[in-house]
């Protein structure tokens, strides 16, 4: 910790002498709650889109940028189409709620020309500011519920429909609100912003992008100042993956594949695809030499990864070594199980199942004392208390949900040859950055008898017609999954709602069916015996809690439906929506929802996002712009932040120019190292 601020009182002074106007860093930590105009009830919206601290505020990026609409009287607004502003005052207002915890604020608008009824989602507090003869500025169109507002002017400003930007949460918190806060914390900050990156670069200074970032006069200057402010934090994220790479570790070195390989080839029911040949490849040339492998395996849902993983595994066997298949949840690793055991049995390869529960003792003699060849578990089941008599390999499924410091703890404990999968689509420059010491290899495409899976919102109101075509499918041989509403409650609740539901489409839309039900509440004996029976087709339809996000693979299922669909996070739906499109069929997706206008705009743009694209690398760009937190770096363990400027579509020129720019810079002390300490600490990426 020789590079924390606290060294500033002499020892790195000597390396590195403050600039001229040098003040504590401390300045931009003072809570956000100093900057003016901010009472405590908007410090505490603030901190619920954790928004603390002076830093926070200048550093919240906006999501977008709108552009200026034009004006028009109100008795005019039937004949515009596309947003449009208005202007008047109000007449009336009044909040009401509407099914869940939502709320609608209705407020008659008047103007020379006529008057409206505006709607405001989902913003109770409104109500009260919204009193008779206020001057509003309201920007948005014509719904359902008479004139829906995106955003809106209250009094003097005149912002809102002009080109400006548009910040997460803007429901919550006016975007104009946080523009007169960003305003206020450049105006008595600037002098607490200073540079992280060496001043020979030439590069703009950070205090004038935020205030491009944040008051641009086009797109071109907010899009320049973005990338300025990602190449700051990169260049962080960069330096902090460097000081976790471990040089010294030694792992078996394997012989040439042979003959175990090649029975595992026959007994497969297809061909590997080239780019699972290619995979394997790459996996072939590390596992021969004594640098223990580090390589990520990414490809979408379905792509084709689980028996990639399998072949490393049984390499490790080959060579009279073991294997490790480690998985997220407990739930995960019975699925990997029931996937991969019957393809070992065929092999004569001896693979267990190590959970939590009784019974486990045996097994765990078993990995100790090599009878068991492939060992498949939760990572902290298998990383904590298990000795194995020779690993050899280890696959870590979904990494991103490790942290860097887990996947170093496996590799120091031990040293395997060791595979992350991940099915987090990370374009291939950004995970080299994140991941700076894993290779990647890249499943591009599924095989290729897939179809992209049509997706399709569904009114509420009309949800009868979903399940009349799901019925087609049933009728037609085909299997289906449902999918039950994600209630904010223990997992006992969750359950007992799903038993109901199952319960209930059993009486009627799916009479006369066979209804399964899987939940997380079922005993690992039970839930293994419903996935058998889904599996053989003992079952017609699946209805399920999330448990079958990821790792169920029944290819003959074609239709989902998920209810109330906006309650699910939009890379959750995408996992959930990979259950079917696994074989030749054309698959469907319904997704289930109030309408439109009744939602979030992030909740209704997640939807949308899922009809319109299969692309996962979309989809994820997405999710981060909607969501700011990728948990990329397996944030939630480590207490890492995430990128904020970083494109992962388009920045990999950036990326690039980051990753050679932290190499220059190494060890080297200077401000850029401190910028790393509190990216490593959980802190943000500024000044
Ligand atoms: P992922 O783990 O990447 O989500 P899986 O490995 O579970 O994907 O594979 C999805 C489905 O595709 C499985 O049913 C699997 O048997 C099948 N599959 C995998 N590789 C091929 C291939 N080369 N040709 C045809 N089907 C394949
Ligand atoms: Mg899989």
């Amino acid at each position: 910790m020789t590079r924390k601020h606290a060294g500033f009182t002499g020892v790195v002074q000597e390396h590195w002498p403050p600039p001229r106007g040098w003040r504590p860093p401390q300045r931009l930590d003072a809570d956000a709650g100093s900057l003016p105009g901010v009472g405590p009830s908007l410090a505490k919206r603030l901190r619920g889109f954790g928004i603390a601290t002076v830093r926070d505020v200048l550093f919240h990026a906006p999501r977008r940028y709108e552009s200026a609409v034009d004006q028009v009287p109100i008795s005019k607004l039937g004949l515009a189409d596309g947003e449009v502003a208005v202007e008047g005052r109000i007449v009336s207002a009044r909040a009401r709620r509407l099914r869940g915890r939502r709320t609608l604020v209705s407020a008659t608008v008047r103007d020379d020309s006529g008057q409206i009824s505006a709607s405001f989602f989902n913003q109770p507090w409104l109500a009260e500011k919204l009193t008779p003869g206020t001057t509003v500025r309201l920007r948005g169109k014509l719904g359902r519920y008479g004139f829906d507002v995106k955003t809106y002017d209250i009094g003097e400003a005149r912002k809102t429909a002009d080109f400006a930007p548009v910040y997460p949460a803007s429901e919550q918190i006016p975007s104009a609100r946080l523009r007169e806060l960003v305003r206020s914390a450049l105006t008595l900050h600037a002098g607490d912003l200073h540079d992280s990156l060496p001043a020979e670069l030439e590069l703009p200074l950070r205090r004038d992008s935020l205030a491009a970032l944040h008051f641009p006069r086009d797109l071109d200057e907010a899009e320049a100042a973005r990338r300025r402010l990602a190449l700051d934090e990169l260049v962080a994220l960069q330096l902090v993956v460097a000081r976790l790479r471990d040089t010294d570790a030694v792992a078996p070195v394997l012989p040439a594949s042979g003959e175990l390989i090649e029975r595992y080839r026959d007994v497969l029911p297809f061909r590997l695809t080239e780019h699972q040949e290619h995979a394997i490849a790459e996996i072939d040339a590390d596992l021969g030499r004594s640098v223990p492998m580090q390589r990520l395996l990414q490809g979408d849902v379905g792509s084709g990864k689980t028996v990639v993983a399998l072949y490393a595994l049984l390499r490790a066997v080959e060579s009279s070594s073991q294997g490790a298949l480690m998985a997220p949840t407990e739930t995960l690793a019975e699925q990997h199980f029931l996937t991969i055991e019957p393809l070992c049995a065929q092999l004569g390869v001896r693979c267990v199942l190590l959970t939590g529960s009784t019974g486990a003792r045996r097994i765990r003699d078993e990995i100790a004392n090599g009878v068991a060849q492939i060992a498949v578990g939760t990572h902290a089941l298998i990383q904590r208390d298990v000795e194995f008599a020779d690993l050899a390999v280890a696959v870590v499924d979904e990494q991103h949900r490790f942290g860097v410091e887990q996947r170093k703890a496996l590799a120091e404990g031990r040293s395997p040859h060791v595979l992350h999968m991940t099915a987090t689509p990370i374009p291939r420059t950004l995970a080299l950055t994140i991941y700076g010491d894993l290779a990647v290899s890249e499943i591009e495409k599924p095989p290729a008898n897939r179809k992209p899976i049509v997706t399709a919102r569904v009114g509420a109101e009309r949800s009868s017609e979903a399940y009349k075509r799901l019925r087609v499918h049933l009728d037609a041989g085909r299997q289906a999954y449902v999918v039950c509403p994600l209630i904010e409650q223990s997992e006992t609740r969750l359950a007992r709602a799903a038993e109901e539901e199952a319960e209930r489409l059993r009486r009627a839309e799916l009479k006369g069916y066979r209804v399964g039900l899987l939940h997380g509440k079922l005993k690992p004996a039970e839930r293994r015996e419903v996935m058998r029976r889904f599996k053989e087709q003992e079952l017609d339809v699946l209805v399920a809690t999330t448990v079958i996000e990821v790792g169920v693979d029944v290819p003959n299922a074609t239709i989902m439906i998920v209810q109330e669909a906006d309650r699910f996070g939009l890379a959750q739906l995408h996992q959930l929506r990979g259950r079917v499109g696994r074989g030749g069929e054309q698959s469907y997706c319904l997704l289930i929802s109030r309408p439109g206008e009744e939602l979030s705009e992030t909740a209704d743009r997640r939807l949308q996002a899922l009809v319109e694209t299969t692309d996962g690398f979309e989809l994820a760009q997405i999710d981060l712009d909607l969501r700011r937190e990728g948990q990329l770096l397996g944030t939630q363990q480590s207490g890492w932040s995430d990128l904020r400027f970083t494109r992962l579509r388009t920045d990999h020129a950036l990326i690039e120019r980051a990753r050679e720019l932290a190499r220059e810079l190494g060890d080297e002390d200077g401000p850029w190292q401190d910028e790393a300490d509190r990216l490593a600490a959980g802190g943000d990426v500024a000044a």
